[in-house]
């Protein structure tokens, strides 16, 4: 409920929905808010750090991890895994920060069953389908035949939104950026 403290602030979307470009816009306009690292076993991007936008690891150290207890959820999405870690979650909540997530829709609904008082879900959603797949090829990070496989999610993706907390219809983007402010603040007051 608007006016709750929340220390996890998840955003999801379809692929090429906007979680990137409304995560950063909230870490530049919240300094209190830090971004939280995932584990994937997904090669690097060319302007991606190893510990600032994922922690890269191999198949084996993410099943390790994942055996160990150490991932609070896990998604295999696209032919990759994703997780969050356990300790990025502690510390943060033992440091007093708020996090900002950039999950698909089933980690954040997994996220909001482990910490249902902490967290607030926030879904971007695309106006059209058209927009959503101009968005992804105008990215330039996936290939013609990974652009038609993360399309293929999208019909699940939008079909979880009424589980979130808050949907937001990603089309202007000042709009987008001015709605997700308004709901942000209102929790980490
Ligand atoms: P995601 O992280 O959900 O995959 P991105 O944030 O990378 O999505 O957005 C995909 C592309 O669409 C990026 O090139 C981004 O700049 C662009 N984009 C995001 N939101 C909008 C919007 N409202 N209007 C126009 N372009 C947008
Ligand atoms: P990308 O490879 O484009 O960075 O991310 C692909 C998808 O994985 C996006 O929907 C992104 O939000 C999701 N993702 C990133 N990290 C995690 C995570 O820790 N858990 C889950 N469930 N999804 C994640």
């Amino acid at each position: 409920m608007p006016g709750t403290k929340k220390k996890l602030i998840v955003l999801s979307s379809p692929s090429g929905g906007g979680k990137s470009t409304v995560a950063r816009f909230l870490l530049r306009t919240f300094p209190q808010l830090q971004f939280s690292i995932s584990a994937t076993t997904r090669p690097k991007r060319p302007r991606e750090t190893h510990g600032r936008e994922y922690y890269f690891m191999d198949i084996p150290e993410f099943f390790r991890k994942l055996q160990n207890n150490e991932m609070i959820e896990s998604e295999e999405i696209f032919g990759q895994y994703y997780g969050t870690l356990k300790s990025e979650i502690d510390k943060a909540l033992n440091q007093g920060k708020t996090l900002v997530f950039d999950v698909d829709v089933k980690g954040a609904l997994s996220l909001k069953e482990a910490y249902p008082r902490e967290s607030v879900l926030i879904f971007l959603k695309p106006a059209n389908m058209e927009a959503l797949e101009q968005r992804l090829r105008k990215r330039h990070t996936e290939s013609e035949e990974q652009i038609q496989v993360r399309l293929k999610r999208v019909e699940m993706e939008i079909g979880k939104s009424n589980e979130f907390d808050h949907v937001i219809v990603n089309d202007v983007l000042a709009d987008t950026f001015e709605q997700v402010k308004e709901i942000v603040e209102k929790y980490i007051k």
